[in-house]
């Protein structure tokens, strides 16, 4: 460090500096309807919208039974259907998503009770199950969501009115409310914290916030990690995430530092204790596990979708750069899995091995999530500093914010990422600003390095940490960071112990019998046991399993057995993990000398990335 500092001394009239991160700054995100997403992430959002939400039939699915209120139908996710129409109408500005919005929200209203219940139960059954307390949370949540972006009153008072009704209500339920559900409560209030919170932002009402803080107590909550599914599922990782944002939340008005808590948990237990797949999802059959099965229910995409929220609130306080690699890690493989590639279907699973089914509804949790979260990652590509931006996510993008006294400032993205690491930044302040810009450079990117207007930054560009440069800027300059991405054969941990993952940049890649000649009868396991050959790992070749311009790797493999012919069995194609046919993510190598820590989910990555 010494050396590179004196390094810049001598070269000071270069007038570009790599400093060390100001941990003390806070990062805001950009409102979504100022950036604009390109390349995997952005195609994602726009078949979202216009192959899924749009081909819904909202009125037969998701509204009628709040119309008939029969009680037959227990849970159906419209209020997260309306926060994603009204957060994807908001973003891409289409004129189809906005009248799908105002119709959703415009039925949702003709459905309110006098007394402000909403919801799917006849008059006497009203709040007595916990996923009609988890259906008007998120009705709540969704109108608040339309008052934000769209500015209709008329949203904002029915939230009200919702969430009064929930209060009035709760008081005369009786204490052990919830006992017989087989469901710790807590689990029914994903998102019901956050909405009242938010409800408590927006109009200064002090009954919203004493709900989560007094009856609800959520600053007192501190659960450990629960593994096991047994009676109460403590361990639920979609409800712990959610209440562990809450929390954070609740920190950002009322600081504690046992509110941070639980968050910091479950982010040891995801990094450093085998909590989350090579791919980023967590949990089985809904609940915390520490076995890396890879079969089966593995990872509920409502889990990725609060995972990621957490990495990214978490990322606005403490700025560190391992967060934002868990969110790329998390959207680019687990997350991207739980779609059909022309973004029709959605999966409540995307196990790593064996076959993955799609869900059999456009209703319930998954489907309603992904939709969500898939809405609000254009928030998760840049942030404003104090004074200056962070960019936190590599993608083709443009973003509009202000920085320094008000200089509005544009900012440009061009890139192919994650097919290579080569990343041009273009910025136009409306006049020359000072300001500090900051790129996460990936823990995996080992000989990174940036130029500002074709001049080598000096220092060392550290994996796991953010490079940040402050000078004054001006319209045009430009940065083109350089992250080296080489095949990396990830070492498999607990039950895949002995076995490799094919990995290359944020991306992890799987194996699709259909795809490669002689496999197509044999099941995840079997494939699995085929050994790969590390030597014969190419360039990526072009795969249009996943999406039009994507990647493939090719790599020859033996058969399972004594021989030691160095002839391989196979020339496979590995595709990306969310090709849909995908069967087997991990496989053997007769020498593990090659393999390698996965450097994201290990104890030593956690501590080098943790304090840049
Ligand atoms: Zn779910």
């Amino acid at each position: 460090m010494k050396q590179t500092l004196g390094l810049y001394l001598t070269l000071f009239a270069l007038a570009v500096q790599v400093v060390p991160c100001a941990a003390a700054d806070r990062l805001t995100p950009l409102d979504l309807r100022d950036v604009k997403v390109g390349g995997e992430i952005g195609r994602r959002i726009d078949i979202t919208l216009t192959n899924n939400l749009l081909k819904l039939d909202v009125d037969r699915d998701f509204l009628e039974p709040f119309r008939v209120q029969d009680g037959k139908t227990s849970y159906i996710g419209l209020g997260k259907l309306i926060d994603s129409a009204v957060k994807l109408a908001a973003y891409s500005k289409d004129p189809r998503a906005s009248a799908l919005k105002r119709h959703l929200v415009e039925e949702t209203l003709k459905t309110q009770a006098e007394d402000g219940y909403i919801g799917l139960f006849p008059r006497d059954q009203r709040i007595k199950t916990l996923w009609d307390v988890h259906e008007l949370g998120y009705l709540i949540w969704g109108l608040l969501s339309d008052y934000r972006y769209f500015g209709d009153r008329r949203s904002l008072e029915a939230a009200r009115k919702a969430a009064d009704y929930l209060v009035k209500n709760w008081s005369v339920l009786p204490s052990d409310w919830g006992a017989g559900a087989d469901v710790a409560p807590h689990v029914a209030f994903t998102g019901l914290e956050r909405a009242f919170i938010c409800l408590h932002r927006e109009t200064g009402e002090p009954a919203y916030l004493n709900f989560v803080v007094h009856t609800r107590k959520l600053p007192e909550w501190d659960l450990g990690i629960v593994i096991g599914r047994r009676t109460g599922i403590e361990g639920h990782v979609y409800a712990y995430m959610c209440r562990c944002l809450a929390q954070l939340e609740l920190n950002g008005l009322q600081p504690n530092p046992r509110l941070t808590r639980p968050a910091e948990r479950a982010i040891d237990f995801l990094t450093r204790q085998d909590g989350a797949l090579v791919t980023g999802s967590a949990g089985q059959c809904e609940i915390w596990t520490d076995d890396q099965d890879a079969r089966g229910d593995v990872g509920e995409t409502c889990a990725l979708a609060y995972q990621l929220r957490v990495y990214d609130r978490l990322l606005r306080t403490g700025g560190e750069a391992r967060l934002g690699d868990l969110m790329e890690r998390t959207i680019f493989n687990a997350l991207f899995a739980s779609q059909s590639p022309d973004g029709r279907r959605l999966r409540y699973f995307a196990p790593p091995e064996g076959e993955r089914v799609y869900w059999n509804t456009d209703t319930y949790c998954c489907p309603c999530n992904y939709r969500r979260i898939i809405a609000e990652l254009p928030t998760m590509v840049y942030y404003r500093m104090q004074n200056g931006l962070a960019v936190n996510l590599y993608t083709p993008s443009q973003a509009k914010l202000t920085v320094g006294k008000n200089v509005p400032l544009a900012v440009r993205q061009e890139t192919a990422y994650p097919n290579d690491g080569a990343v041009r930044l273009t910025l136009e302040p409306a006049a020359p600003e000072t300001f500090s810009l900051r790129l996460r450079i990936p823990v995996w990117a080992s000989g990174a390095a940036a130029t500002v207007n074709g001049e080598a930054l000096l220092g060392p560009l550290e994996p796991g940490t953010y490079c940040e440069i402050r000078r004054e800027w001006k319209a045009g300059d430009q940065i083109a960071l350089n992250l080296p991405m080489r095949w990396r054969l990830v070492k498999g941990r607990q039950r895949q112990a002995g076995r490799v993952a094919v990995m290359r940049g944020p991306q992890v890649f799987c194996l699709n019998p259909a795809q490669n000649s002689g496999l197509a009868k044999l099941d995840g396991t079997e494939l699995g046991y085929l050994a790969l050959n590390p030597a014969s790992l190419g360039e990526p070749v072009a795969s249009t399993a996943v999406r039009p311009d994507g990647i493939g790797c090719r790599v020859q493999a033996w058969k399972p057995g004594f021989g030691l012919s160095p002839k391989a069995d196979y020339e496979l194609t590995l595709t990306e993990f969310p090709d849909p046919d995908g069967k087997a993510t991990y496989f053997r190598l007769r020498d593990f000398s090659t393999a390698e820590d996965d450097i994201l989910y290990s104890a030593a990555a956690a501590s080098r990335g943790a304090k840049p």
